[in-house]
């Protein structure tokens, strides 16, 4: 192979243009820095995309969002970006639904209204109640304050300033929910969205779990008027408008190394293209293994990285069908075979399935008719999936798979098979070819209590000039997640600019 140095005057190169990359590279653009992202895929986004079928429109993942009403960080990024006219967000109120074999829950995006709801469920624990919430609240305003810069390891002035964050770094959910509340149910009912980190209660940290409760209570809950894609499409054109540049179709190979300083990177075509920083939106371990070569790495942080667990993916089918859907009252609607919710997750932990796993019942076209024509409309089933669970995920595990989650949500949609006039699945396989994060993880490093919070990993690297964004690092995954995280890579980078260095 024949390599050619381009000298890019690229002050920064970021490597994928997923949400993090794209607010990154925004807000260093919007300052003035020479941006150039490169992007495998032929258009950006990652995880946030769509695309279409037979006239039907799905989105590859984000379901609803947190932080998108006015003043949430999503809107103030859009606010910030002048792209508020150009993207519209659908409030979802009540939330979801969850199905239970003996009683259908509602799920409001209030804090004061959900509050109300269970303390009216579990009259004797309303104070529990309270507790569980002020100590999410807390923490999840503390780690909103922390300053890209902070040195972790100074351990006195750390407790002193993030006191609620210092006592719960070890914790788990499940923890905290022992410590205030004492009905099971209600602890599923506390502890239902610990689903969203593909975690269970007893797993997931207390500051992983404030990060999704107050994303959603904050700034109530939306999904996007039309495709999901827009976001990223608008922030992408945002970018060339501010001078910035993406090369589509184009996969980086090697982060280049120059007096140990991260220089540039290669990209599979030969091209070398140089930069004064790289920050990596991909997934960490491809980052450091392959990109980087394990040798450029100090002892202490390949070990570290050779003990961290990726989170659980999805099996996702995808349905257009044809009639309506008057049967579900809500757009997203979650079905449980059984209260307990961490038995699911011991199934999973083989590579299986089990038969009462809970699945989701999505009928995305309910809030967003755009996604079919008149009188049809549209549905995504999934379950949680590891991706061991089939070696290749060939045609028959996966008509195996769609039957099951047909079969499942024909109680709720009669003659559900008969409405089918299109069907394509996405599996923890196809996730990862198209994102190549490592086993289709859906939120990066699962947030287990030694993944999430200061133990995350960092956004800066033991590589001079390399940083990290997205959710590989931290806080995690999820958009608004994302969106701090490529917040505070930029603030990080900038201030690194302005010093001179
Ligand atoms: C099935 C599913 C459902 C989800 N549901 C929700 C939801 O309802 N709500 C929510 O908030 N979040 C949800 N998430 C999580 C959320 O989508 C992700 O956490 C977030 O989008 C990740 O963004 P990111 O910027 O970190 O990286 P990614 O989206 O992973 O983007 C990385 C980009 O880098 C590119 N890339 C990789 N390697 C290279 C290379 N070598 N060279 C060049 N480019 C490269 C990839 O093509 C990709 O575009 C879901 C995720 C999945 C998978």
């Amino acid at each position: 192979m024949l390599y050619f140095r381009i000298m890019s005057d690229a002050n920064v190169i970021i490597i994928g243009a997923g949400m993090a990359g794209l607010t990154c590279g925004c807000l260093l653009a919007q300052k003035g820095l020479k941006v150039l992202m490169i992007e495998k895929n032929q258009k950006v986004g990652g995880c946030c995309t769509s695309f279409g079928k037979d006239g039907f429109s799905f989105d590859l993942s984000v379901q609803s969002l947190g932080e998108c009403q006015r003043g949430g960080r999503i809107w103030r990024l859009l606010e910030k970006l002048n792209l508020l006219n150009q993207i519209r967000f659908i409030p979802l109120e009540p939330a979801r639904e969850y199905h239970f074999p003996d009683r259908k829950v509602s799920q409001s995006s209030r804090m004061e209204t959900h509050l109300e709801n269970l303390s009216s469920l579990f009259p004797k624990e309303r104070k529990g109640i309270g507790e569980v919430y002020a100590v999410l609240r807390k923490i999840f305003e503390e780690f909103s304050t922390i300053p890209s810069s902070l040195n972790w390891f100074e351990p006195s002035s750390f407790s002193s300033r993030y006191p609620f964050l210092s006592q719960y770094k070890d914790k788990t959910y499940g923890e905290l929910l022992n410590e205030s509340v004492s009905h099971p149910f209600l602890k599923t009912l506390l502890s239902i969205r610990s689903s969203y980190a593909l975690l269970p209660p007893e797993e997931i940290s207390v500051v992983g779990m404030a990060g999704i409760e107050m994303s959603y209570f904050n700034y109530g809950v939306s999904c996007v008027e039309g495709r999901v894609e827009q976001l990223p499409l608008k922030m992408g054109e945002a970018l060339e408008k501010m001078g910035g540049e993406i090369l589509t179709g184009h996969e980086v190979q090697q982060i280049l190394i120059e007096g140990k300083r991260a220089i540039g990177v290669r990209l599979k075509d030969g091209q070398e293209l140089t930069g004064k920083v790289v920050i990596s939106n991909i997934d960490a371990h491809h980052t450091f293994s392959d990109l980087l070569g394990e040798d450029h790495l100090p002892k202490g942080f390949r070990s570290k990285l050779k003990g961290m667990k990726p989170s659980l993916s999805y099996f996702i089918l995808y349905l257009g069908i044809e009639g309506e859907l008057d049967e579900l009252s809500v757009s997203n609607n979650e079905v449980f075979f059984e209260d307990q919710l961490q038995k699911e997750y011991q199934y999973l932990y083989e590579n299986q399935i089990s038969e009462k796993a809970p699945f989701y019942l999505l009928a995305p076209s309910k809030v967003n008719p755009s996604h079919a024509s008149k009188g049809k409309n549209t549905l995504c089933l999934s379950c949680k999936t590891s991706y061991h669970f089939s070696p290749d995920w060939d045609r028959k595990i996966r008509d195996e798979l769609s039957q099951h989650l047909i079969n499942k949500a024909s109680a709720f949609i009669p003659n559900l098979e008969k409405r089918i006039v299109a069907k394509i699945e996405t599996t923890p396989k196809a996730i990862e070819q198209w994102t190549r994060n490592r086993w289709g993880a859906a939120y990066g490093w699962t947030q287990i209590p030694r993944q999430s919070g200061i133990y995350r990993l960092s956004r800066t690297t033991p590589i001079p000039n390399l940083y990290l964004t997205g959710h590989w690092t931290s806080p995690g995954g999820g958009i608004a997640g994302v969106v701090a995280s490529g917040e505070l890579t930029a603030e990080a980078v900038l201030s690194r600019f302005a010093k001179g260095e």
